[in-house]
C-alpha cells in the first residue's frame, strides 16, 4: 500500500483553482482556514442568518449561499451532515456544477449509497482526514497534521487523484501521511468502525461496565472511574503502541485479567453480530435506514439520545469531571 507524503503533492495544482467549501462545521472550518494558510483561494457556503455563516465572515471568509458559491468555484467540498447533503445538491449544487469541475467530499457515504450522482463530466475526489475536525485545525496549526484517505471515484480530468494529494497537502494530511482507497471500501469501513467498535461498541461496553457495578452496590462514582474515566488512559496507549504498549503498562494483574476475562464478552456470538452489522452496512440497509429516519424528523434519534443524556452515568460524570479542572485545560 501506497503512503504519500509531502514530496507526493503538488499544492500549486489547487493554487490555480477556485474553491468553495459548503459547510462551516468541524470539518468545513478546519478545511478552509488551513487551505487559506496554505495560500488556497478559499470561499465559504452556509445557510443565510445562521450563527456559523457570522463565524465564517468573523474569520475572514467570504460566505456565500451554496448555489452562488458552487457557480464562482470550480473544486466544491460538500462538507455538510451526510444526510442533509442530497437535499443540498439537489437544490442548490447540481445545477450550477460545470463539466470539468471538481465535487469532493470528507466521507463516501453520499456517492457510494448513489445518493448523489455527479453527471460523466465532474470529477469526484475524496480526501477523508481519519479525525474530527477540530483536531485537524489544531494539529495544521502546530507544524504537523492528521493522516488522511484519498480516493476518486471520477476522473474525465485525468488528474483528480494529483488534486487530492494537493487537498490533503493543504489541510496537513501529508505532513502525516496519506493513503489511497476507494469510495466503497472509506464508506463501508468507517460505518462498520463507529457502529461495532468506536461510537456503539465502546459506548455499551462502558455502559455496561458501569450499571453491573452500581447494581451490585458499588458507588456511582467509584463505577464511573474505572468504566468511563480511564478508558481514556487505556486507548491513549493503545494509540502509542498498540495492544503490547497497554499491557506493558498496566499491572500484571490486570493484563492476565484482562487476556483470560476479555475473550468471555466478545464472544463468537458478539463477532456474529458484528458481521450482521457489516453486512446491513454493505446492502444498504442501515443507510436508507439513517436517510429515512431523518425524513422521519429522527424520532428515534431524539429518544435514544434521551436515554443517553439520562444515563446515570452521564449525571455522574458530569459532576465529578467539574471537580477535574484539568480535564477541559488538557
Ligand atoms: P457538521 O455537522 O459539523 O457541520 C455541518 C455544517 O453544515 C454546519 O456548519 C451546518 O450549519 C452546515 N449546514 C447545514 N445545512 C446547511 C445548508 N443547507 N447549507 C449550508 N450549510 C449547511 O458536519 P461534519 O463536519 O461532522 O461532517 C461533514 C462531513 O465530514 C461529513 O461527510 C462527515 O461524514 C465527514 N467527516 C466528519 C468527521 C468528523 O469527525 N466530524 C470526520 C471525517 C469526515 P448549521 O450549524 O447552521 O446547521
Ligand atoms: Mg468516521
Amino acid at each position: 500500500m501506497n503512503i504519500y507524503y509531502n514530496d507526493d503533492a503538488n499544492l500549486e495544482l489547487l493554487k490555480n483553482k477556485k474553491v468553495a467549501i459548503i459547510g462551516y462545521g468541524s470539518q468545513g472550518h478546519a478545511h478552509a482556514l488551513n487551505l487559506r494558510d496554505s495560500g488556497v483561494s478559499v470561499t465559504v457556503a452556509e445557510q443565510k442568518g445562521s450563527e456559523v455563516w457570522k463565524q465564517a465572515e468573523e474569520a475572514g471568509f467570504t460566505v456565500m449561499e451554496a448555489d452562488e458559491a458552487v457557480k464562482e468555484a470550480n473544486v466544491i467540498m460538500i462538507l455538510l451532515p451526510d444526510q442533509i447533503q442530497k437535499i443540498v445538491y439537489d437544490k442548490s449544487i447540481a445545477e450550477n456544477l460545470n463539466e470539468g469541475d471538481t465535487l469532493a467530499f470528507a466521507h463516501g457515504f453520499n456517492i457510494h449509497f448513489k445518493q448523489i450522482v455527479p453527471s460523466e463530466g465532474v470529477n469526484v475526489m475524496m480526501i477523508a482526514p481519519k479525525s474530527p475536525g477540530h483536531l485537524v485545525r489544531r494539529t495544521f496549526e502546530k507544524g504537523s497534521g492528521v493522516p488522511c484517505l484519498i480516493a476518486v471515484e471520477q476522473d474525465p480530468s485525468g488528474s483528480t487523484k494529483d488534486l487530492a494529494l494537493a487537498w490533503a497537502k493543504g489541510i496537513g494530511g501529508t505532513r502525516a501521511g496519506v493513503i489511497e482507497t476507494n469510495f466503497k471500501d472509506e464508506t463501508e469501513t468507517d460505518l462498520f468502525g463507529e457502529q461495532a467498535v468506536l461510537c456503539g461498541g465502546s459506548a455499551e461496553l462502558i455502559k455496561a461496565g458501569f450499571e453491573v457495578l452500581v447494581e451490585a452496590g458499588y458507588s456511582p462514582e467509584l463505577a464511573f472511574f474505572e468504566c468511563m474515566h480511564e478508558m481514556k488512559l487505556i486507548v491513549d496507549l493503545y494509540y502509542e503502541g498498540g495492544l503490547s504498549r497497554m499491557n506493558y503498562s498496566v499491572s500484571d494483574t490486570a493484563e492476565y485479567g484482562g487476556m483470560s476475562r476479555g475473550p468471555r464478552l466478545i464472544t463468537e456470538e458478539t463477532k456474529n453480530e458484528m458481521r450482521k452489522i457489516l453486512k446491513e452496512v454493505q446492502n444498504g440497509q442501515f443507510a436508507k435506514e439513517w436517510l429515512a429516519e431523518y425524513a422521519a424528523g429522527q424520532p428515534k434519534m431524539e429518544k435514544l439520545r434521551k436515554e443517553n443524556r439520562e444515563h446515570q452515568i452521564e449525571t455522574v460524570g458530569a459532576k465529578l469531571r467539574n471537580m477535574m479542572s484539568w480535564i477541559m485545560e488538557q
